[in-house]
């Protein structure tokens, strides 16, 4: 096995500015994550979302130096996304929408103007969907460095499926369950095992065809996200989270981060 670059080779709140400077002209890549300070039901932390993005775009930029001795960068996480729906829940912090797309393009122009010459942004979560788009838009019209948008770290391959290792399937697989759990045990997090919800949450919904948890509603066209608070569909998280184990987590950390690293060595030839 590669010994993985130590931290402050490649991350950048770890790293001295003239090290950024030097560093940045190896690919000219860096990596903007932005995730959410969210309540994640009674068992894991508010900062479940922005750990689990900023640890899977890391080590994703670890094996891009692995593979070709070249780095790729990673910015200082964008702590606060769009999660007023959650905000009933006491510890939630969000930023307003039109604030999020504001706060992402200053972040982006600005390593833009350093000097970065392809940007990948990475959002870890469902909340940030709509206003990532638009602040990609902006920040593409603002510069002549490229830019790419993985709206979701919870990326699908089709030849290696990460949900095969889930043992509640997708259904127990939503906000807090059996996916953010395991990541967060991966990541050493002192995850409430013994208020851990010993049922799956119950997905209250007012239009059952249209609406679904999981899996596909019968109908689909309906957007719900940002139109709907939290507390009226569920109990502050969704799925099974009794089912996760570090064992799981670790296999869907390496997975996602396999698939950004695919995308950044694709990124990298342009
Ligand atoms: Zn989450």
């Amino acid at each position: 096995m590669v010994e993985e670059l130590p931290i402050q080779k490649y991350v950048i709140q770890e790293m001295t500015s003239p090290e950024v400077r030097e560093a940045m002209k190896e690919t000219g890549i860096v990596i903007v994550h932005v995730g959410s300070m969210e309540q994640h039901g009674p068992h894991l932390p508010i900062k479940t979302d922005t750990s689990i993005g900023f640890e899977v775009s890391r080590r994703a930029a670890a094996k891009f130096h692995g593979r070709t001795g070249r780095r790729v960068l990673v910015a200082p996480s964008i702590p606060f996304g769009m999660s007023l729906h959650h905000m009933s829940y006491p510890g939630t912090v969000s930023l307003q929408p039109e604030t999020l797309v504001t706060v992402m393009t200053e972040v982006c122009l600005g390593l833009a103007r350093q000097g970065f010459r392809k940007i990948l942004i990475t959002s870890s979560h469902g909340g940030n969907q709509m206003w990532t788009d638009m602040a990609a838009r902006k920040i593409f019209d603002g510069t002549d460095a490229k830019v790419l948008l993985l709206k979701s770290v919870w990326t699908k391959n089709k030849d290696d499926d990460w949900t095969r290792h889930l043992k509640s399937g997708m259904q127990g697989s939503g906000h807090a369950g059996e996916t953010e759990t395991s990541i967060m045990m991966a990541l050493g997090a002192p995850v409430r095992l013994d208020v851990m919800p010993r049922e799956p949450t119950k997905w209250r919904t007012p239009l059952p065809d249209f609406w679904a948890h999981g899996e596909e509603p019968k109908i689909s066209g309906l957007s719900t996200m940002g139109t709907y608070n939290v507390e009226d569909v569920c109990d502050g998280y969704m799925g099974d989270p009794t089912y996760a184990s570090v064992e799981t987590g670790e296999k869907i950390l390496e997975n996602w981060s396999d698939n950004i690293l695919e995308l950044l060595l694709q990124y990298d030839t342009l």
